[in-house]
């Protein structure tokens, strides 16, 4: 360990950090200070300053600082290790050894077949890229002019075509390299009749890694005979390249984080999709090459950003083993959105179809996770089914599933949700909190169709109202826990603003998809003279049960805000004074 603080050390007085930062930014001298603009926040001023003396670093608009490793670190979009091997190799500082000497031995043999690897790879991109402009590669330049793709998109994906399945091999053994390691990182396929180029005919997309190094290929037929043998196809599992590990354009996105810091991530399903994206403007897309995510994929992410859109196809976006993916990003922290692309297109088609801004649009529209499972929920079990046993099948296994998605999230977003779920469904939050509490997501009791004093006390007042009793009045909407409920007293406040009287008609233009017990429990009361005295006590205690239950709606909200600001002490007077209020209720 002792080796390893020494070697750290040591890094950090071989590479100032003036000239570390110097390499990668445009620094300006400011008194003893250099001024950049801040590689990882968007700005036009610099407020990035570095100090030679006390050799660090910070960003007095986003608050970011360090030494020289940690900038390394931030920038590289790499981890801790990476950055010291960065600086070592920069000021010719050997790594320390910190392993025995046998495995040492294997581990340095490991690394120089990585890097042949790394270079046959490097070499056949070239070869492709080569091809592409040449006279056998018009198939391909008329195929890519066709998707609309510009020479500075080609140029930036290092997009290239294979002529054949004999050249690529030809060159590769020109160049001196070994069949045998050319088959081993998937370049080549071993064939009878020698090694052959398993993606001719095709054209040809490089998978880079997050440090700009090729590490497989991608392939889209571009004639019938080999599109009859998969319209795509691409390495198979080598050394460099895991398939469900690996995001396509990974690289693109991270130089665009160093140029103008990342607001969000786009991961889509398809290279095309990435590349079109590109073209229009989209800078920030990535492809995970399959639709269930893995956690080595939701390491790459949160290195480049706190925010991840998906957007896959429709079909493939509410799949099991896609959600399943989703909530691999979320614990890993990431801020995940869902994005749903109209029409059943995929982002290269919707973008040629409705332009770039219309694109933004369906960004910004995006729903958080939480959301976007509720709507899956509810795709499976229409609880807003118009045919009442429908809904009423329906509704139980609905609040099941929002139970399991309510139990994986944090105290605040459940609070927010249990509120989401509760108008949704008509149950009442109480009921939500205690099965969670309990631990317990099994749902056998049905709806409610037996009110509780509160419930009940809702229904009358607004019977009262739209009945239009003399006594009744309204001066509060009370906590809705059911759309029918709230539109109601929407409708029902507004006359009172306007100085109106409800009209008991307008009861089906507001609530136009309540159920027929809905209608009952407003419409089939008794508002004979002889009744109104008893009625106009009980509309009295009503308002009162009414008021009550905000109040104590009130005090929870401000018990969970105490909790999270202990030492606010205005928080705690404003507690007494509600308690007091409530008690003089009772
Ligand atoms: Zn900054």
């Amino acid at each position: 360990m002792a080796d390893w603080s020494d070697f750290i050390q040591q890094i950090k007085r071989q590479n100032d950090i003036v000239d570390v930062i110097g390499g990668y930014l445009e620094l300006r001298r400011s008194g003893a200070n250099f001024m950049a603009r801040c590689p990882f926040h968007g700005e036009k001023t610099p407020s990035f300053n570095v100090n030679r003396n006390l050799q660090i670093f910070k960003c007095f608009g986003c608050g970011e600082s360090g030494d020289v490793i940690k900038f390394v670190e931030k920038y590289e979009s790499c981890t801790f290790v990476e950055a010291c091997e960065i600086l070592a190799k920069r000021a010719g500082i050997p790594m320390p050894e910190n392993s025995s000497n046998r495995e040492d031995k294997e581990l340095k043999e490991r690394k120089k077949k990585r890097e042949t690897y790394l270079a046959i790879c490097r070499d056949a991109a070239r070869f492709y890229y080569r091809a592409y402009y040449s006279e056998v590669g018009s198939v391909a330049r008329s195929y890519v002019a066709k998707r609309g793709f510009d020479e500075a998109t080609v140029k930036r994906f290092g997009i290239g075509y294979s002529p054949d399945v004999r050249s690529l091999p030809q060159f590769l053994r020109s160049k001196g390299y070994d069949m045998a390691d050319c088959v081993k990182c998937g370049v080549l396929q071993a064939n009878p009749k020698g090694e052959i180029d398993a993606l001719a005919g095709r054209l040809i997309i490089p998978i880079f890694n997050m440090q700009s190094q090729v590490i497989a290929f991608g392939g889209r037929g571009l004639d019938d005979y080999t599109i009859s043998r998969g319209k795509y196809k691409n390495t198979a599992e080598t050394p460099l390249f895991t398939k469900k590990d690996n995001l396509f354009a990974v690289n693109i996105a991270k130089e665009q984080k160093q140029q103008t810091a990342l607001r969000y991530l786009v991961v889509v399903e398809g290279y095309m999709d990435v590349i079109a994206m590109y073209q229009a403007g989209f800078k920030g897309a990535v492809a995970s090459m399959g639709t269930s995510l893995t956690e080595q994929q939701a390491k790459w992410l949160s290195r480049l950003s706190d925010t991840v859109y998906i957007c896959y196809d429709g079909d493939a976006a509410g799949q099991k083993a896609t959600v399943r993916g989703m909530d691999i990003l979320d614990r890993a922290g990431l801020e995940v959105r869902v994005m749903t692309v109209p029409e059943k297109l995929d982002p290269d088609e919707y973008i040629k179809k409705y332009g770039a801004e219309a694109f933004e649009q369906l960004i910004e529209q995006a729903m958080p996770l939480p959301d976007y499972k509720l709507q899956l929920l509810e795709r499976t079990f229409p609880i807003d089914s118009p045919d009442p046993a429908k809904r009423n099948n329906a509704l139980p296994k609905y609040v099941k599933g929002a139970l399991t998605m309510l139990k994986s999230l944090d105290d605040v977003a459940q609070a927010r949700y249990i509120t989401a779920v509760s108008v949704k469904t008509g149950y009442s939050e109480d009921y939500f909190r205690r099965k969670l509490s309990e631990g317990d997501t099994d749902v056998t009791e049905v709806a409610q169709t037996q009110l509780s004093p509160d419930e009940k006390a809702k229904y009358f007042v607004a019977s009262c109202l739209l009945h239009g009793e003399p006594y009744a009045t309204l001066d509060e909407k009370p906590i809705c826990n059911t759309a029918f409920l709230s539109d109601l007293y929407d409708y029902l406040l507004q006359c009172s603003a306007q100085g109106q009287k409800p009209a008991a008609d307008m009861l089906y233009t507001v609530c136009p998809n309540a159920s027929a017990e809905q209608y009952a429990q407003i419409l089939d009361v008794d508002m004979s003279k002889a009744r109104r005295p008893v009625n106009e006590r009980y509309f009295g205690e009503c308002k009162r049960l009414i008021h009550a239950e905000k109040l104590r709606f009130k005090r929870d909200r401000l018990t969970q805000k105490i909790k999270e600001n202990p030492s606010d002490s205005s928080l705690l007077t404003e507690l007494a004074e509600l308690s007091k209020k409530i008690n003089d209720l009772r």
